[in-house]
């Protein structure tokens, strides 16, 4: 606690998650709009990460299956309604990054319908337009990213869907579950939660005049 009352004078950083928050699931798209089922599979039935990826592979590979053909997928899905004004109205007021756990060259059709907001990711491995590997620039990338930034003099607002968001809310200076699991409220029973943008705005005005400067 501060004499400004407990507030966090530094100047705040929001990172947000994409998928779930800013625009649909990738995969669960890509699924549906190439009526491949045996891409829907996600973490929650495939605990492995990388066995998760290599099937996927896998799969394209089976198919024939290029990246330009799933980025083709890709540039015919749109941000939620109401997304695009929602970053923009975030980005009026401070610094935006988008910490994601998506692949770079998924994100930019995306990236071009949201106005090319900074976002961290990770790579593809690409052969000949082939999918064939994938890198994480960092394990557990948005836990690091906040603990970098406030390393960096910032406080943190973070809003994410998921599992894979929790070290990040839990780590960041204030964290926000943003149409969650019914799970993942359940066990995170601290965290607020929007179910919608105007609630999410609400919540980060009320954090704006509590705890951020
Ligand atoms: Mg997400």
């Amino acid at each position: 606690v501060n004499s400004s009352g407990g507030k966090d004078q530094r100047p705040w950083l929001a990172c947000l998650d994409l998928e779930g928050v800013l625009v649909p699931e990738i995969w669960i798209n890509v699924a549906e709009r190439t009526g491949i089922e045996e891409l829907r599979l996600t973490t929650r039935d495939v605990a492995d990460y990388d066995q998760l990826m290599r099937h996927r592979f896998r799969v394209l590979d089976e198919h024939g299956l290029r990246l330009g053909d799933i980025t083709d997928v890709i540039a015919t899905m749109e941000p939620y309604p109401g997304a695009v004004e929602f970053l923009d109205w975030l980005r009026h007021h401070h610094q935006v990054i988008i910490l994601s756990d998506t692949f770079a060259e998924f994100a930019v059709p995306l990236m071009r319908q949201l106005g090319y907001p900074a976002i961290f990711c990770h790579n593809l491995v690409v052969e000949g337009d082939r999918l064939v590997d994938y890198r994480l620039r960092l394990p557990e990338q948005k836990l690091a990213s906040v603990k970098a930034f406030d390393g960096l003099g910032f406080a943190t607002l973070a809003m994410g869907d998921s599992y894979n968001d929790t070290a990040m809310l839990l780590g960041a200076t204030a964290g926000v579950l943003y149409r969650p699991p019914p799970r993942v409220v359940e066990e995170f029973p601290a965290l607020p939660v929007a179910q919608d943008y105007d609630e999410a705005r609400r919540i980060i005005a009320g954090l704006e005049r509590r705890v951020l400067q």
